[in-house]
């Protein structure tokens, strides 16, 4: 059927949010990212609660996809919100990051959004260790501009952007975010809500860039729910496994491990709660230090 992921079509049987009527964004039936958006919803009222932090605390960055609609979506009490630019979520938060260090910024990205146009971006947040959460919908596909190939399409695949097969390999993001330094990494699916709530919470504890990374089918244009789950009828063996409960993620030969096997592994990868982040140090300077007026800034600038 036609895809309702473009925005600005109408029609057909989507979900609508009835807090926002004025805006005609949807996700398709079936979509993923519901499951990812009561995760997320979950996630943050233990969040809140247990930190007993109101609800504006919380700033939900998007950039552009069908993942960028969750700002608008969430429907249990409503954190602050902005729908940035295309692959851009990293930057906004930073800014926010620094304008208010206390802020709970969540960044809600696609794969397109983070590990596309916005992947230049990953690493070096990573090795500030920015304290900050990003959940990454990944469903290998462009949803919202109708089906393109994305980094994480697998090689060889015919989509409308590639119509002889795809000719990169694809992205690895679980690998790329361990060799980059992000100090904390999950990957989840998103029809495990209770799973995967418990790990968006514990990345919002943890003390640094977290990165929770969940398999988010496109039902419109990639639907991957059967090649996940596997399916015994049909003889298809899962691609996601659980990661084994004995593994250690603050051991990270270990954690390298589990992102070199194949298949999707489903758990918490690696967490490192040793190092600063870069919030702490800014605040540590900040007040500590003689700052230079603006004047005399701009009169260094002169010739
Ligand atoms: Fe529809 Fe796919 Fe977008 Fe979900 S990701 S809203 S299924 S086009
Ligand atoms: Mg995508």
């Amino acid at each position: 059927g036609e895809g309702l992921g473009n925005q600005f079509c109408s029609g057909g049987s989507f979900r609508m949010t009835l807090k926002n009527p004025e805006y005609d964004f949807k996700w398709c039936p079936g979509c993923g990212d519901f499951g990812v958006r009561r995760g997320l919803e979950g996630a943050l009222e233990k969040y809140l609660a247990e930190n007993e932090q109101p609800t504006e605390n919380t700033v939900v960055v998007a950039g552009i996809g069908c993942s960028g609609n969750m700002v608008h979506m969430l429907e249990k009490e409503q954190p602050f919100g902005i729908h940035g630019i295309h692959g851009r979520s990293l930057p906004i938060s930073m800014g926010i990051k620094m304008g208010n260090p206390d802020l709970n910024v969540i960044v809600v990205a696609g794969d397109g959004d983070f590990l596309g146009i916005g992947a230049e971006h990953i690493a070096p947040q990573a090795m500030r260790n920015l304290n900050i959460t990003a959940v990454v919908m990944d469903n290998g596909v462009y949803g919202l501009t109708k089906g393109q190939s994305s980094p994480t399409t697998d090689l060889g695949v015919i989509t409308s952007s590639t119509p002889y097969g795809k000719m990169e390999e694809k992205v690895h993001p679980l690998r790329n975010y361990l060799t980059m330094g992000v100090s904390f990494i999950g990957s989840t699916i998103s029809n495990k809500v209770k799973d995967m709530s418990e790990m968006m919470y514990q990345a919002m504890s943890h003390p640094g860039f977290s990165i929770v990374h969940v398999q988010s089918p496109c039902t419109e244009y990639n639907n991957t729910y059967e090649a996940l789950k596997g399916n015994v009828k049909k003889g298809i063996e899962p691609l996601a496994y659980d990661i084994p409960e004995g593994h250690d993620p603050s051991d990270a030969e270990a954690a390298q491990e589990v992102v070199n096997a194949d298949g999707i592994p489903l758990g918490v990868i690696f967490r490192d709660t040793s190092r600063p982040t870069f919030d702490q140090k800014v605040k540590d300077i900040t007040g500590s230090k003689e700052m230079k007026s603006v004047e005399s800034l701009i009169e260094g600038f002169a010739i």
